[in-house]
């Protein structure tokens, strides 16, 4: 028997739909700019976001800090969330590679950054600050979805202060899925956008990166520095046009399931389910209780990761059946009852 593996949705293999793609893609030499089927993901990506021009590289933390490099220079600085993966999980990539000062702050409940609070962190000009000129913001964030609303806001603020705006896209189509806003239309509130394709979409490995055409020349400089420049990675890209073409609006069925999970576990004395948007669950158990979970939920094939804030976080993703909550809501029943 499979694992039921909450830990994240980057845990999916691929499916054999998506194997037969890839065996069927066309290669050639990406570096050499001449595999078709590369080209072929960037180009679906840049229409169906509206951006300009799409680049794809290995990782998510790739493509957001090829954005850092692209937009920011040495003394430049980007505000963050203290909880955000590009600040938080990255390695400090943005500092380390290109002496780019993080600015982080601590997001709201909604997952938003409060643009007064933004606002008052942007430096003056003046040499003994560093050059405030990237946001960087996260949609799902802890998957959480970010309101229409707050991104208008956010663009007319970025404007108003000739700042750049940055999307951490990881699970951008969940934020799609789970709020019917489309995708362009999230797109086109900012100057550059990360999508994980190894996320929900279920792709093994990859991630694009969108802005216009002229970033996206100068951060191809940056991905081959950073030897994100890969070879026959049509190989890959043929995984990720089939996540794009099949694995979007099935993203509505871990949605689902992760609400089904908030429901079960929440019904259980003692437990508190943060609400539910996307795939992710993020819940709170009696003190007592938290050391052993994570090692009594493995020995019965479960797996799930301690979060921050002494929560347990489960993400739902296309390897969880629905039957599979039940089994994880038994569990839970069995160790807290
Ligand atoms: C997963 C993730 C990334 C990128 O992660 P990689 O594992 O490097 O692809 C970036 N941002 C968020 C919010 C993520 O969840």
């Amino acid at each position: 028997m499979q694992a039921i593996d909450l830990r994240s949705d980057t845990v999916t293999r691929p499916t054999a739909g998506m194997c037969k793609a890839m065996d069927a893609a066309a290669l050639g030499d990406d570096v050499f700019g001449d595999d078709p089927t590369v080209k072929r993901l960037e180009a679906m990506a840049a229409e169906m976001l509206g951006m300009e021009a799409a680049l794809f590289a290995p990782s998510g933390t790739q493509t957001n800090l090829i954005a850092l490099l692209t937009h920011c220079g040495r003394g430049d600085e980007y505000i963050v969330g203290q909880q955000a993966h590009t600040y938080l999980f990255e390695g400090g990539g943005g500092a380390v590679l290109g002496g780019i000062q993080p600015q982080p702050l601590d997001q709201e409940p909604d997952g938003s950054l409060d643009l007064a609070r933004v606002e008052a962190l942007i430096k003056p000009d003046d040499y003994h600050f560093a050059r405030t000129r990237l946001l960087c913001l996260e949609n799902t964030t802890w998957g959480k979805i970010l309101r229409l609303e707050y991104l208008k806001q956010a663009r007319k603020f970025i404007d108003d202060h000739g700042l750049l705006l940055h999307l951490d896209g990881a699970r951008i189509f969940n934020a799609v899925v789970g709020s019917g806003i489309p995708v362009a239309e999230i797109a086109s509130y900012f100057d550059s956008v990360s999508v994980c394709l190894s996320k929900g979409l279920g792709a093994p490995v990859g991630s694009l990166l969108l802005g216009d055409k002229d970033f996206i020349k100068q951060g191809k400089r940056w991905r081959k520095m950073l030897g994100g420049g890969m070879r026959q990675s049509g190989l890959l890209a043929a995984a990720g046009i089939y996540a794009l073409e099949n694995h979007v609006d099935r993203l509505a069925e871990d949605h689902v399931n992760a609400s089904l999970l908030a429901k079960g576990l929440s019904a259980i004395a003692g437990v508190a389910v943060d609400p539910v948007q996307t795939n992710m669950v993020l819940a709170s158990i009696p003190e007592a209780s938290r050391a052993g979970v994570v090692e009594y939920m493995g020995e019965k094939d479960i797996l799930l990761m301690d979060a921050s804030g002494g929560k347990i976080r489960m993400v739902t993703h296309l390897d969880i059946e629905e039957g599979a909550i039940e089994t994880v809501v038994d569990a839970f029943t069995g160790y807290l009852c």
